[in-house]
């Protein structure tokens, strides 16, 4: 029977289905009404509850009977079922019983896990790495462990484990504001969306580097804002100095954090995921790199290797297959 995979993150909704041998077909994106407009939390998660039920109808319609939804969301999660904090989605605001409401309009089990929970449940199946940090530069940022000879295998039994973006990286009182209503935070810093405000903010300076880059080139004096998609990620990866610099200096709490990360309890791997820094690819790789080799001492950096960085590519929806691998492993359906 098929299971339902929901990724849901701070810019699209994807759902596909996963069938006995977990191939996903009939995958769908859709933009999360945040991005488009001004809507008010309760509007959001009427459209996220909405758009799962009707998938989940129109799947058992023309393929098969569904067995089970699971979902992967952006923020801690308590026994399998609560979403506790979803900043990237509704800020502070209170969050429903997300699992209650879809088994009512669906008639079907749901879980939910942590998105990077979910993540590293995909990786561990085809990376042979023993031990691994999962970070994700997105809307927000997230990590979390996998050690594959740990009982638990993903370390997230502690529903704060991992929640590294709403650490403070900046004490100044007009630090940059966090989705979750917080000053300072790694996630308003270095996230996709904290580059993008970090774009905005320099440019508005309007200094000779920024207009001679190619971000004020492709803007060409028309006031439209800044955006990831459409300005910094392709001029980053034309090469252009000012979008490099703006995403090195957004980069720099997070390399900071990763290395200490990396002395305190060494890791095999840094696997990169998330579609700001997929995007990027190479360039938010080697940048990372040069950055945790400032921050390591010199011996400590040779020894782990600058190429123990893993961007996950382009495209590939980790997530939302490990929505699957995460109910797989966890319900022992083979
Ligand atoms: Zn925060």
């Amino acid at each position: 029977m098929a299971v339902i995979a929901v990724d849901m993150g701070g810019t699209f909704l994807r759902l596909a289905v996963a069938d006995d041998t977990g191939q996903m077909h009939r995958y769908a994106r859709l933009r999360m009404p945040k991005s488009q407009s001004h809507f008010d939390g309760s509007q959001i998660w009427e459209f996220v509850l909405d758009s799962i039920a009707r998938y989940v109808a129109d799947v058992e319609r023309r393929m098969q009977t569904v067995h089970a939804v699971s979902m992967a969301v952006p923020g801690p999660v308590t026994d399998g079922r609560r979403l506790v904090a979803a900043p990237t989605i509704t800020g502070h605001e209170p969050i429903p019983d997300l699992a209650g409401a879809l088994e009512a309009r669906t008639g079907r089990p749901v879980h939910l896990v942590n998105d990077v929970s979910a993540a590293a449940w995909h990786l561990g199946e085809y990376l042979d790495f023993d031990r691994f940090f999962i970070v994700t530069v997105s809307s927000g940022i997230g990590g979390k462990m996998f050690d594959r000879r740990h009982a638990l295998r993903v370390l997230d039994n502690e529903p704060y484990a991992g929640e590294i973006g709403h650490l403070v990286v900046d004490t100044k009182p007009g630090a940059a504001p966090c989705d979750c209503g917080g000053r300072g935070h790694l996630g308003a810093i270095s996230s996709g969306r904290g580059t993008e405000r970090l774009a905005q903010r320099l440019a508005s300076r309007e200094d000779a580097h920024f207009r001679g880059s190619a971000v004020a080139r492709m803007l060409n004096d028309s006031r439209v804002p800044i955006t990831n998609e459409e300005h910094l990620i392709p001029a980053a990866l034309n090469g252009d100095l000012w979008s490099l610099s703006v995403i090195d200096r957004a980069a720099q709490p997070l390399a900071h954090l990763l290395s200490a990360l990396i002395a305190s309890v060494g890791v095999d791997r840094i696997v990169v995921i998330g579609g700001f820094a997929q995007r990027l690819g190479a360039v938010y790789k080697d940048m990372l790199s040069g950055l945790i080799s400032k921050h390591l001492s010199a011996r400590a950096f040779s020894r782990f290797g600058g190429n123990r960085i893993v961007v996950c590519d382009d495209g590939q929806e980790i997530c939302l297959a490990g929505a699957v691998a995460f109910y797989r492993a966890r319900y022992n359906v083979q």
